[in-house]
């Protein structure tokens, strides 16, 4: 799986991705992560890429130019010829979901667009965007950390980032639950122990207590979650 993420920022991307579990899966060569300088692009000598938005207004817009011929190295710089989704990162998408993870993971390339400041140009973005993402109802002041979220969440999903392909099966929002409480060593920490059902080995009742307090869980933090839960159900 590669991400190519185009932004203005390049350093902060591949910083933040470079540790860690998605930093073991690039030197493994299960993901690959190129980050692409918008700026190196533009062709106004003293290298802006940004301007004031026309009818007035606060702030300054990034300009289609740099944008899209940024756009255009990565998808030449490709390995296959197919024409990649392009991700917009903005609090105006769709809000990211577990189940978007799964469903990018399995596509060869994506190439992610960082805006900044007021944001782009709104040519280029008809030009070239497939896919509009927000990572939640709130604003950044650039699609850097957006696009950090989701190239964290999908790796997640590709085969083979994850030592334990159940760790990445059994978790939050599978089934549209929250996952249980767990507990790790010592037995007793500050007078807090672990539940005795954890304790047994008795497997079925093990999971059955997940099960209960993963329901639980969902009604108390999550209950658009639980009744989401609870539609799927019935629809079954
Ligand atoms: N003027 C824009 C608006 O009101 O929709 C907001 C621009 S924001 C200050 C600058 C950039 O940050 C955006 O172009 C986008 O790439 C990114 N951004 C900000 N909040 C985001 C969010 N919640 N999800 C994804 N990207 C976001």
């Amino acid at each position: 799986m590669n991400f190519h993420i185009l932004t203005l920022f390049p350093e902060m991307v591949m910083e933040g991705l470079s540790s860690s579990i998605i930093g073991r899966a690039q030197d493994a060569g299960v993901v690959s992560v190129r980050a692409i300088n918008i700026r190196d692009f533009t062709d106004n000598k003293h290298k802006k890429v940004d301007d004031y938005p026309y009818g007035g207004g606060a702030g300054m817009l990034m300009q289609a130019q740099p944008v899209y011929d940024a756009y255009a190295y990565a998808v030449n710089t490709m390995s296959t010829r197919q024409k990649p989704r392009v991700i917009y990162l903005t609090p105006q998408g769709s809000v990211f979901r577990q189940e978007m993870a799964v469903e990018l993971a399995r596509e060869q390339d994506l190439i992610l667009l960082c805006g900044h400041y007021e944001g782009i140009d709104e040519r280029v973005l008809e030009e070239i965007v497939t896919d509009y993402i927000s990572i939640g109802d709130y604003v950044l002041t650039g699609g850097e950390l957006p696009a950090m979220v989701l190239v964290d969440a999908i790796s997640r999903m590709v085969p083979g980032v994850l030592s334990n392909r159940q760790s990445g099966e059994k978790e939050s929002f599978t089934g549209y639950l929250l996952e249980y409480p767990q507990y790790t060593r010592p037995e007793k920490w500050r007078g807090k122990k672990v539940p005795d059902t954890l304790l047994s080995g008795h497997h079925a009742n093990i999971e059955k207590w997940r099960l209960e307090q993963s329901l639980r869980r969902t009604r108390e933090r999550r209950p658009d979650l639980y009744r989401s839960y609870e539609q799927d159900r019935e629809r079954k």
